[in-house]
């Protein structure tokens, strides 16, 4: 059993309160033990990032060549620690071998992508046709408050973590209590980077109390934020009160359309991967799948065939494909919607219980499971269930496939499936989502670029939008022109 203790200013603080994390896939065994911060340990966390921002101190703001320097040495210390990393992946959340392998890999090239950056980030200049210069320079945001979730810890930390220690800011991290394991062990790698203490801490402690306080904080310039849409609305509330910057990287659930004319056996494992990854429990996840009608039938038989084939099961086994869920109430509200569209009347094609054998009854596993034929305006399509429920929309014509794509309060990504290269990009135009795959699910190159259109959030991470979430522009006015014309047009003095 891992301790974990805040990390502020350097110093690990220990508390008279703690949460204790079960593991999912056997409940029986205690992962983690988490001192509760207090409200003191947050307002001393946020004051030191403000003060060494303010002030400059250890050159962090002005001095980028040290900054890249902790972003290469952070990457290279996580590949060092994969193994570790992995196994608290299995243990804390559940994740399966190989995905955690994935996870790790995909948090390093993270910071590996933002190392570099502080050197090469540049403002505009520009001569006025009076003469006079005005620069637009680039500045760190100030000290930002990172709160993530639970369901890829490593990669959501790093799209934040990582920008912004680029550009020169200093952080508070709240992370996911789920996974306070994970998240410690990678707080101390960053430790371990040569970074300044006190640019980044760590605080531990309920998303409704540290997390609500962090917002709040009229210290903190930024909040970066991924999460639930409600607590995304919340938080975005709470921070107009003193206008704080906010991203916010919020739920989906997200078109996989797919055309008679494409690759059918390679468009179901690409839905098979994007769907069924982190047992559902993924924002990106192609969690409706609306597929032409003529074609409906043979795709579902294909479909279930694949599911057939998935391994669930321990995730330490090398070849389990889905692991359980994340905790007793995930499996509840998994359970819940697989029970409404059972009473809705769809038909279920495979899947829809709890597994309570070969040695899975002490873990939240869940079948794969699929709906076929559901309305688009039922409650299993349009909302999201994050777990592995996969539903199954017909549509006749590409007019009615965008229609119904769209037809919902999020926006965060879609895949086009089809050998119709112009079709695709047709759709890609009209598809109002943050991310599109073509022929492809659920690929997030760190080169790339991730977030939400409508209710999936506001902002984007990933590269070279995401440095531009953590940056102020500010314009200097240089007066060269010794007339001061534009005063003479104004006073007559
Ligand atoms: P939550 O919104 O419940 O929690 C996210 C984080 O916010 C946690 O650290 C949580 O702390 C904290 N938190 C909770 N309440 C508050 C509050 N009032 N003020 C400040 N912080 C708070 O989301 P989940 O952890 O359940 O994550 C799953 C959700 O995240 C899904 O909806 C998913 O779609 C979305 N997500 C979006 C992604 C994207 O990029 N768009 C990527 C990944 C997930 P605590 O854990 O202590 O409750």
């Amino acid at each position: 059993m891992i301790e974990v203790k805040s990390i502020i200013n350097g110093e690990e603080r220990k508390s008279d309160q703690y949460y204790y994390r079960e593991c999912p896939y056997d409940n029986e065994k205690i992962v983690t033990k988490t001192h509760i911060a207090s409200i003191e340990d947050l307002k001393s966390a946020i004051d030191i990032a403000r003060e060494i921002f303010d002030n400059d101190r250890y050159n962090w703001v002005s001095d980028y060549k040290q900054r890249d320097r902790v972003l290469f040495k952070i990457a290279e210390r996580i590949r060092e620690e994969s193994q570790t990393l992995v196994d608290l992946l299995i243990d804390e959340i559940g994740m399966p071998l190989r995905q955690a392998k994935a996870h790790v890999n995909a948090a390093a090239d993270i910071f590996e992508y933002y190392a570099g950056f502080g050197s090469k980030i540049y403002g505009n200049v520009k001569f006025l046709p009076n003469g006079d210069l005005i620069q637009l320079v680039k500045e760190p945001v100030g000290v930002v408050g990172a709160i993530t979730p639970w369901n890829f810890p490593l990669t959501q930390s790093a799209r934040k973590i990582a920008p912004a220690i680029a550009v020169g800011c200093t952080i508070v991290w709240k992370p996911a209590s789920y996974t306070s394991g994970i998240s410690y062990y990678l707080a101390k790698i960053i430790m371990s980077s040569g970074i300044p203490k006190g640019v980044i801490n760590v605080v531990f402690g309920p998303g409704d109390k540290i997390g609500s306080e962090l917002v709040k904080n009229n210290k903190v310039d930024k909040i970066s934020f991924t999460g639930e849409t409600t607590t995304g609305k919340w938080i975005m509330q709470e921070a107009s009160k003193d206008l704080k910057r906010v991203s916010l990287e919020l739920g989906g659930k997200n078109p996989f359309i797919l055309f008679k004319d494409a690759n059918l056996d390679q468009a179901i494992k690409g839905l098979i991967y994007g769907m069924f990854r982190n047992a559902g429990q993924a924002c990106g996840a192609t969690a409706r799948l609306l597929v032409e009608e003529e074609i409906a039938e043979k795709v579902e038989n294909k479909v279930v065939e694949a599911i057939k084939r998935l391994k669930v099961g321990n995730p330490r086994v090398e070849d389990t494909d889905v692991g359980p869920l994340v905790s007793k109430s995930q499996e509840n509200k998994v359970l819940s919607y697989i029970e409404m569209g059972l009473k809705e009347g769809y038909k279920l094609l495979v899947g829809g219980n709890k597994i309570r054998n070969n040695g899975l009854e002490r873990g939240y596993f869940i079948e794969p499971t699929v709906f076929s034929n559901v309305d688009n305006k039922s409650k299993i399509a349009q909302e999201e269930i994050f777990g592995p429920v996969l539903v199954i929309i017909y549509f006749k014509s590409e007019d009615e496939a965008i229609t119904i794509a769209n037809d919902i309060i999020y926006g965060l990504t879609a895949a086009i499936w089809t050998n119709d290269y112009r079709k695709a990009l047709r759709i890609s135009r009209r598809i109002r989502a943050g991310s599109i795959w073509i022929n492809d699910a659920y690929t997030q190159p760190a080169e790339g670029l991730w977030g939400g259109y409508k209710q999936s959030g506001i902002g984007r991470e990933l590269g070279l939008q995401g440095i531009e979430e953590f940056v102020e522009v500010k314009m200097i006015y240089n007066n060269i022109n010794e007339n001061y014309l534009h005063f003479k047009q104004v006073y007559k003095y």
